[in-house]
C-alpha cells in the first residue's frame, strides 16, 4: 500500500517565518513523492494547529506524518500524541528541525529556505520507512551497582541510596575512600580531605540501602537496563565478619 503523508510546515509566529519561507517550504514538500497534503500554518503545536493534522489523518486518511517546526526535543511528545489522538500510531511521525537548524542560525532567506526544503525532503524520505512500534511495559529492578567506592563512587550511592533504591558498592580495595583517602587537602577551597571524605564514608556505610561489597572485583556483567547479572569476586578476609567488634562502628568494612 502506497503511504500517504501530510506535511505540515510550522511559522512558529516570526520565529520561522522571519527568516524562512514557509510557503515555499510547503508548496515544495507537495510535490514529493507520497505526500497527499502540505499545509504551512503559524503555531503548529497550538490546539488549531494539531486539530488540523488529526482532522488530515481522519478525512485524507494519512498514513504518515512530517511536522517540520522546532526541535523535536520540545514539541516531538505533542505531536505524537496529536496522532494517537488521531488513532495513528504515534511512532509515524518525522520532525524536521527548520527553527534552531535553519531559521535561528542564519539571516539569509535564501539559504535558510534551501536547507529547510532540504530537511523536510529527507523527514519525508525517511517517514515512509517508519514502521508503528507498540509500547510495553515491562518490569524493572530499580537496584543500582556503582562500581568504584572513591568519593565520586561514595556520592553516588549515596545520593541514589538517599532517593530509596537499593544500591551495592563495589571496591576492589578493603576500604572505601579511594584516592582522597590518600590526602591532606582537596583544591581548590584547601579544605582537609578526611573532614569532607570520612562523614559520607560513615554515612553510607550506615546507609540501609547500601551494601557495600569490598576487596571485591566485579568479574562478569550480562543483561541490560533493568534486568543485569552481575558476577562478583569477593577475596577472602581471614575474618568473621559477624564476630568482629573492633574496626566495624565506624568503618564496618575495614578489617
Ligand atoms: S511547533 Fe515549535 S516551531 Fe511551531 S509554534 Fe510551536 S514551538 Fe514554535
Amino acid at each position: 500500500m502506497a503511504e500517504k503523508i501530510g506535511v505540515y510546515v510550522c511559522h512558529c509566529g516570526h520565529n520561522i517565518a522571519a527568516v524562512v519561507d514557509v510557503e515555499k517550504v510547503a508548496q515544495y514538500a507537495g510535490t514529493l513523492d507520497n505526500v497527499v497534503i502540505a499545509r504551512d500554518y503559524k503555531y503548529m503545536c497550538s490546539d488549531p494547529g494539531q486539530e488540523l493534522i488529526k482532522n488530515d489523518i481522519r478525512e485524507l486518511g494519512l498514513t504518515r506524518v512530517v511536522v517540520a517546526a522546532c526541535s523535536p526535543r520540545m514539541h516531538e511528545p505533542t505531536f505524537k500524541a496529536a496522532l494517537e489522538r488521531a488513532s495513528l500510531n504515534g511512532y509515524l511521525l518525522e520532525m524536521a528541525n527548520i527553527r534552531e537548524q535553519c531559521s535561528w542560525v542564519t539571516e539569509n532567506t535564501q539559504s535558510a529556505t534551501e536547507k529547510a526544503r532540504s530537511l523536510v525532503r529527507g523527514a519525508v524520505r525517511r517517514v515512509y520507512y517508519h514502521r508503528p512500534i507498540e509500547e510495553r511495559v515491562v518490569p524493572v529492578n530499580k537496584a543500582t551497582m556503582v562500581v568504584g567506592g572513591g568519593i565520586a563512587g561514595i556520592q553516588a550511592a549515596l545520593q541514589i541510596a538517599e532517593a530509596g533504591h537499593k544500591v551495592y558498592l563495589v571496591e576492589r580495595e578493603a576500604s572505601i575512600g579511594g584516592q582522597m583517602a590518600k590526602f591532606d587537602k582537596t583544591f581548590p577551597t584547601m579544605d582537609c580531605a578526611a573532614c569532607i571524605l570520612t562523614p559520607k564514608m560513615v554515612a553510607v556505610a550506615q546507609n540501609p540501602n547500601v551494601e557495600l561489597l569490598t576487596y571485591a572485583e566485579v568479574q562478569h556483567v550480562e543483561g541490560y537496563v533493568g534486568n543485569f547479572t552481575v558476577t562478583v569476586k569477593q577475596k577472602p578476609r581471614y575474618i568473621v565478619e559477624d564476630l568482629c567488634t573492633d574496626a566495624v562502628t565506624v568503618l564496618p568494612l575495614v578489617f
